[in-house]
């Protein structure tokens, strides 16, 4: 048990269902079978966001971000209520989404409470992207049009935006730097895939990549940040323990043992005691750079990258 102020920055995964199924998906929640239903109840995600809003933030921190994920987030019908919840809470709103759901329509909707839109983008080809399961039940991934097109919107109705690109075996040899350097992103992150048993072990064999497989794909991409995007690598060994993670049953869970464990429900227990249920490692967290500016404010990486995109994009 530790005595560590839950962070600045908070990950709630909504729902474990999704229309994709990546094989390194690490938030499946199978193997948990209390996870049965679909998500909580309404009412009692609300109640979640204003017990994380509630919460002490650390010493010097000023903002909070709370990062709706999944599963895929914007399967439950009352996430647009939700982030408004949250951003009412006095809460940084984050989505992080595999984007098939991402109409202009669904943006517009959301874009005056939502803060920053995550995309995950694996892969720019389609067959790797299906080899990888990023893709619906009929097989079909999303590719450079599509994912062009939300980021365009995004950044249109003056959104941050980011991506998230797990590595693996499958994806390891690709280029994405032309993408991404145009993307007028603020931050790329870049996950070496991790092995987490019970949610995604199974494909390990497939899709494992070595440290030094992953150093190369980032060093591949080396034109990202000449461009003035904020790269964040993380490696396996920054990313266990090192995130404050909620469950669709309302739990705390880290998988810093290599599986995922679970605190008792913050709303039974509250905040403070679910988390210390949990292992959390605020210095690794603050190393894989999980602490910034994700206001906005007086951060030069925030303020120049919305225009930018627009207009490459559209040209
Ligand atoms: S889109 Fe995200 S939540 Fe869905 S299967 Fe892939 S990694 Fe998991």
């Amino acid at each position: 048990m530790h005595t560590a102020l839950l962070p600045e920055a908070v990950n709630y995964h909504l729902n474990k269902n999704c229309n994709f199924r990546c094989k390194g998906c690490y938030a499946t929640f199978d193997e948990d079978p209390s996870v049965r239903g679909v998500m909580l109840p309404r009412e009692q995600m609300f109640s979640i966001v204003e017990a994380i809003a509630a919460a002490p933030l650390p010493l010097g921190k000023t903002a909070r971000k709370l990062t709706f994920a999944g599963g895929e987030p914007t399967l439950c019908p009352w996430l647009p209520e939700l982030i408004a919840h949250a951003k009412a809470c006095g809460l940084v709103t984050m989505v992080v989404t595999n984007g098939s759901r991402c109409t202009p329509d669904y943006l517009r909707r959301v874009a005056p409470m939502l803060d920053w839109l995550t995309v995950s983008i694996d892969s720019l080809d389609a067959e790797t992207n299906r080899a990888i399961g990023r893709h619906d039940s009929k097989g079909q991934p999303l590719g450079t049009k599509a994912y062009g097109q939300i980021l365009a919107e995004a950044a249109m109705l003056r959104l941050r935006t980011k991506i998230n690109t797990v590595v693996n075996r499958i994806n390891q040899c690709e280029d994405m730097s032309g993408f991404i350097a145009d993307s007028g992103i603020a931050r790329w992150k870049v996950l070496q895939v991790m092995a987490v048993e019970g949610q995604n072990d199974a494909h390990m064999d497939l899709l494992s990549v070595t440290r030094p497989e992953f150093d190369a794909f980032v060093a591949r991409h080396h034109r990202v940040a000449e461009a003035g995007i904020r790269v964040v690598p993380e490696p396996v060994t920054s990313i266990r323990g090192s995130y404050a993670m909620i469950d669709p049953q309302g739990r705390f869970f880290d998988s810093s043992a290599g599986r995922h464990t679970y605190s008792a429900p913050i709303l039974n227990s509250g905040v403070a005691l679910a988390f210390a249920q949990v292992s959390f490692d605020r210095v690794a967290f603050e190393q894989r750079g999980g602490s910034y500016d994700f206001t906005g404010q007086g951060t030069p990486e925030l303020s120049a990258d919305v225009p930018v995109f627009a207009r490459t994009v559209n040209a």
